[in-house]
C-alpha cells in the first residue's frame, strides 16, 4: 500500500531527511587517502545519535553498521570496516536516519583525492540520471516515467543500470511501496500522487550491468570489476512537482 503523508508528516520527514544528509556529509568530510572507512561510519553514527536520531541501517536485516560505504567496484551495501582509502578511489556513502517517526535515505559518490576522468564522468552521469528521473516527478505521471528517464540518461552516456537493486517508497518504514526501478518504460507503473515520498537511487556501472553479492551476504560488486556509482535522495511528490528532502 502506498502511504500519502499530510503536511505535518511531511514536516517531520523534512527534519529526518535533514539529519540524514547532514550525517552523510559529516562522514564524507573525512574522506582522504589513508582513512579507514570504518572511521567514516563511526562519525556518521555519532552525528545521528548526537542529534537524537537512530541510524536506520544499523541492525536492519542484521546489517552491522550505520552506513553503507562502497568503494570502486562495490555497487552498494559495502560494510564499513578496516578497508583503507587510497588516492583515486571513488567512495559511495549511503545513510539512513530515523527521527520524529520517519526515515530519511540518501547516498552520494565522492572522489578520494584526484580521480580518473572516467570515474569523474561516471559520478557526474549518475547524478544527472537522478535529476532526469526527478524531472518526471509530478502528480499523474507514473513510476515508469522516472525509471525510463534514469535509464535513458545513463545508457546514452555508455554506462549500464543495475537491475537487482532499486529505489523505493520511504516514510515510517525504510522501504515502502512503490518500487522505483532505475530502468523501465515510460507511462507504465503506479501513478504518482502528491504526498508520496520516494527514494530515487540510480546505481550506475561503468561497464556491464551484472552484479554479484559477496559471501558476507551484503556487499554487492560489479561482475566485470568496473567502477560503480550511486546517487540517492528522498523526494516528496508535491502538487506542482517534486521537492528533494535530503538536500543540505
Ligand atoms: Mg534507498
Amino acid at each position: 500500500m502506498i502511504k500519502l503523508k499530510n503536511s505535518l508528516q511531511l514536516a517531520a520527514m523534512q527534519d529526518s531527511c535533514k539529519l540524514t544528509v547532514e550525517a552523510l556529509y559529516e562522514g564524507a568530510s573525512l574522506i582522504a587517502p589513508g582513512v579507514e572507512i570504518g572511521e567514516i561510519d563511526q562519525r556518521i553514527r555519532q552525528y545521528i545519535e548526537k542529534h537524537k536520531g537512530t541510524p536506520s541501517f544499523l541492525g536492519y536485516a542484521g546489517f552491522p553498521k550505520s552506513s553503507c560505504i562502497s568503494v570502486n567496484d562495490v555497487v552498494i551495501h559495502g560494510i564499513p570496516g578496516h578497508q583503507v582509502l587510497e588516492e583515486g578511489d571513488i567512495v559511495s556513502i549511503d545513510v539512513g536516519a530515523f527521527y520524529k517517526g520517519f526515515h530519511g535515505d540518501c547516498a552520494r559518490t565522492f572522489p578520494c583525492g584526484t580521480i580518473s576522468l572516467e570515474a569523474k564522468r561516471l559520478i557526474e552521469v549518475t547524478e544527472a540520471s537522478f535529476y532526469a528521473g526527478l524531472a518526471e516527478v509530478k502528480p499523474c505521471n507514473r513510476v515508469g516515467d522516472i525509471s525510463a528517464a534514469v535509464q535513458r540518461t545513463a545508457e546514452a552516456a555508455g554506462f549500464s543500470v543495475v537491475r537487482e537493486y532499486i529505489g523505493h517508497g520511504v516514510g515510517e518504514n525504510l522501504h515502502e511501496a512503490p518500487d522505483i526501478p532505475n530502468f523501465g518504460v515510460a507511462g507504465k507503473g503506479p501513478r504518482l500522487y502528491a504526498g508520496m515520498t520516494i527514494a530515487i537511487e540510480p546505481m550506475i556501472n561503468y561497464g556491464q550491468k551484472e552484479v554479484r553479492q559477496l559471501s558476507d551476504g551484503w556487499t554487492v560488486v560489479t561482475l566485470d570489476g568496473s567502477l560503480s556509482a550511486h546517487y540517492e535522495n528522498t523526494v516528496a511528490v508535491t502538487s506542482d512537482g517534486a521537492k528533494i528532502l535530503t538536500e543540505l
